[in-house]
């Protein structure tokens, strides 16, 4: 059994390894949903895009 519910990157959609530098935080619009950027999407700061109410931020 090795289930490892990994989070998925709200910008690229890839699983988020536990050792990345990645940052979380909730949406800043409806603060309902939890947002995941991983390393790569928070150097190039890409968009993401709430799965709640659609807020895109950078
Ligand atoms: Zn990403
Ligand atoms: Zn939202």
């Amino acid at each position: 059994m090795s289930t490892l519910a990994l989070p998925v990157c709200s910008c690229c959609h890839r699983h988020i390894m536990p050792n990345d530098k990645c940052v979380k935080f909730n949406c800043p619009e409806c603060g309902a949903v939890l947002i995941w950027r991983c390393e790569s999407c928070r150097e190039s700061a890409r968009t993401y895009t709430c799965g709640s109410c659609g807020f895109q931020g950078p």
